[in-house]
């Protein structure tokens, strides 16, 4: 079979630890064999990243915006015990959030379902995709620890250098204080993000909120939502009829319990850490889990949610046996690829991603899988296998499928 071809290169940011092995074993064996893989390359790994005092993250973000498409790998964001591990110079900021920040766009993140696998809250019989603004809040946070007599305030100095001042709080004994900000065009853009998804998915979205306590900050947000929803949504939400509703989040979560799944839930840029988290983990595993962030602008940057699976990546450096589950670095590539095809009008490229990702849930399903699925699927004929196996395994009915 003549390998498929491609047209514009996707931006490729390589990672760390044991994703970083499975990055390579994915190319090896499922995409090079079929694809004739056109990428910039940009490695991001922790080694790298010191090399160039983190420069290769701007750049791959830049590059990003210059292509449209990106898939990353999970990478380290260092902490103390990185520093020494590494010896590195700084301890440089998570590439995530550098990536978020320059790109100012929504993460939406969706469990992948599988038969066997039957979610913590059985009732969630549908996907629930959890949409997260990825800017600003403590992500862009300035904070100090206060010694004690003294006075906390919030000023804003206009472009007059006109002064208003708010009391944040009078310190008798020592403490802390933190200032948060948004930019309304950045919630404006998570607006729109939000619902051009939801009319994408043909899903209705929820937004919610904190807005009876933080009646100014939380307030804008959900303001921001009504009128964009009011002016550019509603009608096209009529006619696909769906629905956009706004509630309190103490409210959502509760509603969100009671659902059976099969819509999106915006959440603020926490709440979506949290949240996301907290539904992976009810649906089965940060495994099992897409994630793509969209900016405004309609540039896709494909990730898995999960981190590098650093205690896996030790046994691996032991020689040790692994089964690290790779299917959402697995669908961050094939979501590349299917957008690379679908902007670039290249059929049999998304035909390719259809079948990998196909392909990739028939294995599960037919009972081979790794540890950590293999510890919650509810199959008879169930099977454990390595990390490399179960690529194996895929590519054998990837290829009765091409
Ligand atoms: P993690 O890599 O997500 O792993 C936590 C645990 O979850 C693992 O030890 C493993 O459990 C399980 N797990 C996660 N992914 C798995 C997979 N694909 N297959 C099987 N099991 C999986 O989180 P972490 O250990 O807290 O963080 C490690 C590094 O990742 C940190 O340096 C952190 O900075 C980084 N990180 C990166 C990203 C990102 O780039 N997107 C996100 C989060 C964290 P068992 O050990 O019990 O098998
Ligand atoms: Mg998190």
């Amino acid at each position: 079979m003549a390998k498929i071809q491609m047209t514009t290169p996707i931006v490729e940011m390589d990672g760390d630890e044991m994703t970083r092995v499975i990055w390579k074993m994915i190319k090896d064996i499922l995409i090079e064999p079929y694809v004739e893989l056109k990428s910039e390359y940009y490695d991001l790994g922790l080694v790298h990243r010191n090399e160039t005092n983190d420069q290769v993250t701007f750049d791959s973000a830049e590059a990003t915006k210059k292509y449209g498409v990106a898939v990353k790998c999970a990478t380290i964001t260092p902490n103390a015990a990185r520093m020494t591990e590494y010896d590195l110079k700084e301890m440089w900021k998570s590439p995530n959030g550098t990536i978020r920040a320059i790109l100012d766009g929504t993460v939406f993140r969706t469990p992948i379902l599988v038969k066997g696998i039957v979610p913590y809250i059985p009732t969630w019989t549908k996907p629930i995709t959890i949409a997260r603004h990825a800017y600003g809040d403590v992500y862009k946070n300035v904070e100090m620890q206060v010694p004690a007599g003294g006075k906390a305030e919030l000023v804003y100095t206009d472009k007059d250098g006109n002064e208003t001042r708010e009391t944040i709080h009078e310190f008798k004994n020592s403490g802390i204080i933190q200032g948060l900000h948004n930019r309304d065009e950045s919630i404006e853009s998570f607006a729109r993000a939000c619902f051009n998804y939801a009319l994408d998915l043909k899903e209705d979205i929820w937004f919610a909120t904190k807005d009876t306590i933080s009646k100014k900050y939380d307030h804008r947000f959900k303001d921001i939502f009504q009128e964009i929803f009011d002016k550019e949504y509603k009608e096209k939400f009529d006619k696909a009829g769906i629905e956009y509703f706004y509630t309190l989040i103490d409210d959502a979560v509760a509603r969100v319990i009671r659902s059976n799944g099969g819509y999106i839930w915006a959440c603020k840029n926490y709440d979506g850490d949290v949240m996301s988290d907290m539904v992976a983990t009810a649906y089965g595993s940060l495994a099992m889990m897409t994630s793509v962030l969209v900016s405004p602008d309609g540039i896709y940057e494909y990730e898995a949610a999960h981190g590098t699976v650093q205690r896996h990546y030790y046994k691996h450096l032991k020689g040790e046996e692994t089964s690290t589950n790779s299917v959402a670095t697995l669908f961050a590539w094939s979501g590349a690829l299917r957008k690379r095809g679908e902007l670039d009008n290249l059929p049999e490229l998304v035909n390719y991603a259809d079948c990998l990702e196909k392909a990739t849930i028939q294995t599960i399903e037919d009972g081979v899988m790794t540890g950590d699925l293999y510890a919650m699927s509810q199959l008879e004929n169930k099977r454990k296998v390595n990390t490399e196996d179960f690529l194996k395994a895929i590519d054998e009915r990837l290829k009765a499928m091409l």
